[in-house]
């Protein structure tokens, strides 16, 4: 029964209000099924009728089904290395309050970061007037092992094997669903932002280290149940600098923000326009190379039509853009010079948080089970 909600959930979602006879044929459901269907959704208060006027200028105005964006909200919390975001979205979400820290990575142990998380979360709660709450998405940076709710490992914080999910779920008295952080990313594109309706995108992400995360018809591409596309471990150069990861040469090893930043003559926080910054010096040509070798790799591989640029590419100079844009096709299959696009993420800093809402919106409301 509940797909049949997450259904005409997701096709409010997807498309605006719809009149009855559009959900019933677009969810190839039976009339008595739609109204069933519809009527414990307005009953839930999560969907509400209003006028429809036909588009087209053909047909008569009737009474069509919106969702109410407000009905319920989620949490989205991003767990990156040595900064924590958190954002309470709501049912398009859409951001109704956030908050941030920084903590060190050396000196804090998770249980003190998942404790933090919690304290931040009940001022935000507050904050945002106390909102219901159907769940919490955490966005944890390295792969997730689906079946045990756990962060598989996490090169850049040293995490291992950790049950984050149970631990976040004592701590915020919600039920957590995990994922992968760039993922997620990908998957709010995909949902809410430039990736809607493209079939395969892939997102870039380039802050304390270098990640990427892949989603494929709307479904986040994890193959073997646990794995993340590691285009940052893609080795460039055998007698390279040695990676986090333990090998040598990994692109990563190259582009990351300590090696930008030390590659500039920076120390300490990490300016939010460091692309520009990096732009005005010798070790933007080579930053732009290593970024093209390594994303034409992945384009050949994964066949993405989009790729997204967040964390410090989000804020790069177009100069960034007119190279990929222009070196990237020739080197890629014929076939996919025409289709493929790049662009910069419009969700800002915040996009991993938003990752967060969005897989807790998918999971614990647009599937329709809780109906
Ligand atoms: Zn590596």
């Amino acid at each position: 029964m509940g797909s049949h909600h997450g259904e005409v959930l997701r096709i409010l979602r997807d498309d605006g209000p719809q009149s009855r006879a559009s959900l019933a044929r677009r969810g190839k459901l039976s009339a008595t099924t739609l109204t069933h269907v519809t009527a414990q959704l307005l009953r839930d208060g999560v969907v509400a009728e209003s006028e429809f006027v036909d588009t087209t200028g053909i047909g008569r105005p009737g009474q069509a089904i919106k969702l109410i964006p407000d009905a319920h909200h989620v949490v989205g919390i991003h767990l990156g290395a040595g900064l924590v975001q958190l954002v309470i979205a709501d049912l398009a979400a859409s951001i109704k309050a956030s908050a941030s820290f920084e903590f060190s990575v050396r000196d804090t142990a998770p249980d003190d970061v998942i404790a933090r998380t919690a304290e931040a979360l009940a001022t935000l709660r507050s904050e945002a007037g106390d909102p219901h709450l159907l769940g919490a998405g955490v966005a944890v940076p390295g792969p997730v092992n689906v079946e045990q709710r756990s962060l598989l490992a996490s090169i850049n914080t040293g995490w291992r094997n950790l049950p984050l999910a149970k631990l976040f779920e004592t701590q915020i008295n919600l039920p957590v669903i995990l994922e992968h952080n760039v993922t997620s990313m990908a998957l709010a594109e995909v949902r809410y932002g430039i990736g809607r309706r493209v079939p395969a995108v892939l997102y870039v992400y380039l802050r304390t280290g270098l990640g990427a995360g892949l989603v494929v018809d709307g479904i986040p591409f994890r193959p073997g149940g646990h794995g993340a596309v590691e285009l940052g471990h893609i080795q460039i150069s055998r007698d390279g600098p040695l990676c986090s990861c333990g090998n040598h040469g990994c692109l990563e090893s190259y582009v990351n923000e300590g090696v930008l930043m030390r590659s500039i003559g920076l120390k300490g926080q990490a300016p939010s326009n460091l692309f520009e910054q990096l732009e005005a010096t010798d070790a933007f040509g080579p930053t732009l190379d290593r970024l093209t070798d390594s994303l034409a790799i992945a384009i050949n591989i994964l066949t993405p039509d989009l790729i997204v640029l967040g964390g410090h590419l989000s804020q790069a100079p177009e100069s960034l853009f007119s190279h990929l844009r222009a070196n990237l096709p020739p080197r890629v299959m014929p076939h996919m010079r025409d289709v493929l696009r790049i662009d910069r993420t419009g969700f800002g800093p915040l996009a991993g948080a938003i990752g967060g809402a969005v897989v807790a919106l998918d999971h614990f409301f647009y599937s329709g089970v809780r109906h």
